[in-house]
């Protein structure tokens, strides 16, 4: 099964992607993660990105397109992935179904996780990530914690550069203008498949592992 996993920053995309992809067994790629990881490394890509990602604003989609293209056609055998940030315009979507159809992948499925504004920046910024395991956690969760309670490192919990107020409104505002209608584009074309993620991480895995199993029968 392949999940375009489609939500607004804050909505659970990323914590949801990676309780799918242990469950599922399939590959988590989240294109934030791999730039993240490219302005750790100081690459060319990471040093291009790095100023577009701290104040919030979109990479160039002919970059982006490039990583994806590179990174599922390494895939292209894998029984499946899900695809965490991408796409996020219009003009990636129709990169990305080009590409779907080239490489003749099947079973795609969109899953749209949706929450209200409120709890998006309350979300955000109340988020602390293990920057060994990439996990994400409340800071409540992690009161009186040292240790990532999933792996086990030391100290390595860190507020991403991004989740500052400001930082927050300003993604918010480019996924209402740039990504929602992504959704538009899908209509008729792919089935998307909606999840309200006012709920607990649990309540909305399950949702999802639910209405999965309804649409792949
Ligand atoms: P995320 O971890 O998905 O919240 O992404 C963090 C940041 O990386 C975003 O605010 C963008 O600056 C950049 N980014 C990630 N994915 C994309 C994409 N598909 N298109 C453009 N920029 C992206």
């Amino acid at each position: 099964m392949r999940i375009l996993l489609f939500g607004s920053p804050g909505v659970g995309k990323g914590t949801q992607a990676k309780i799918l992809s242990s469950k599922l067994n399939i590959p988590h790629i989240s294109t934030g993660d791999i730039l993240r990881q490219a302005v750790k490394d100081q690459t060319k890509l990471g040093m291009k990105a790095q100023a577009m990602m701290n104040v919030g604003e979109l990479v160039p989609d002919d970059v982006m397109i490039g990583i994806i293209k590179y990174t599922l056609s390494q895939l292209k055998c894998s029984n499946g992935f899900i695809l965490d940030g991408f796409p996020r315009t219009t003009v990636q979507a129709e990169e990305l179904d080009k590409l779907i159809e080239e490489l003749t992948l099947s079973n795609v499925v969109v899953v749209a996780i949706t929450a209200a504004k409120e709890e998006i920046i309350k979300r955000l910024t109340n988020r602390l990530d293990c920057k060994v395991c990439k996990s994400i956690f409340s800071k409540d969760e992690l009161e009186n914690v040292t240790s990532c309670p999933k792996c086990g490192a030391e100290s390595s919990f860190f507020q991403r550069e991004d989740d500052t107020e400001e930082v927050i409104k300003k993604r918010i505002n480019v996924f209402i203008e740039n990504t929602k209608p992504v959704l538009d584009y899908y209509k008729g074309k792919r089935e998307v498949i909606f999840i309200d993620g006012n709920d607990s991480v649990e309540n909305v895995n399950e949702k999802i592992l639910a209405e999965l199993k309804i649409h792949s029968k």
